[in-house]
């Protein structure tokens, strides 16, 4: 699916009425997964609407909670996802895994953990130490490779190569379940490759900037950072060595 779909034609494939819920026959909403929250949105049809207020997956389906009332099955929807909310999403998910291919590069180790909201989001490293020095040092290399510019790509890998594929055997993808073939794979070309089914900007440029706002040791082998999106890298403040 194209990240960049903002808005679908659809139809109403089953109606849950006792959940307030609906499938459909095909969707662009995000149903959450990878530590990306869900999307949400809008559906509108012939003679009414509703809010899409949850996305998620349950027994083999993407499901739709609805606040408003329900299309009746066989309904032609056009969905319209929150595109502000998705597009945050989007940038925040590809700054972690800027930050996740700058720790690689830097300290050769793996990522254990991680977590975001529009806007913010944190991963767990398997470092031994943590500092706010360290921190500032991470924001100053993530925001180095946003202005690099790196070209984003997705790809679908065999099984058999992901699994001989050195950058994704460090990022765990051998813990995916045997039979997720072929897997889907996000590369930042020249940066970091991982399997991911998130949704991603284009360009590590189209992230704007990153600033760290957290330093944390959650255990031994276990350092966590916090980091927000911003417009911009930061401007160098003076005094500060470049
Ligand atoms: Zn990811």
């Amino acid at each position: 699916m194209d990240a960049y779909l903002r808005q679908f034609d659809s139809q109403a494939l089953e109606v849950d009425r006792d959940q307030g819920r609906i499938a459909l026959d095909r969707t662009a909403f995000y149903p959450g997964g990878g530590g990306q929250p869900h999307d949400t949105g809008a559906l509108t049809w012939d003679g009414g609407q509703a809010t899409v207020r949850r996305v998620g997956r349950d027994a083999g389906r993407i499901w739709h909670w609805l606040d408003g009332e329900l299309p009746a099955p066989g309904t032609e929807l056009l969905g319209t996802i929150d595109w502000d909310r998705r597009h945050l999403l989007m940038r925040t998910h590809t700054a972690l895994h800027i930050l996740c291919g700058v720790v690689w590069a830097d300290y050769r180790v793996a990522v254990t953990g991680g977590n975001m909201e529009p806007g913010a989001g944190r991963i767990d490293f398997e470092l031994d130490a943590m500092s706010a020095e360290l921190g500032r040092l991470l924001e100053k290399r993530v925001n180095e490779e946003i202005v690099r510019a790196h070209e984003i790509l997705v790809e679908f890998l065999a099984r058999v190569e992901a699994d001989s594929d050195p950058a994704l055997i460090r990022t765990k993808a051998n813990l995916i379940p045997a039979h997720v073939d072929p897997l889907r794979v996000i590369d930042i070309v020249g940066l970091d490759r991982q399997a991911d089914g998130g949704t991603h900007v284009a360009t590590t440029a189209e992230v704007g900037g990153v600033r760290v706002l957290k330093t944390e040791s959650k255990g031994r082998a276990n350092k966590r950072v916090r980091l927000a999106v911003t417009d911009h890298p930061p401007v160098p403040s003076s005094g500060e060595a470049v």
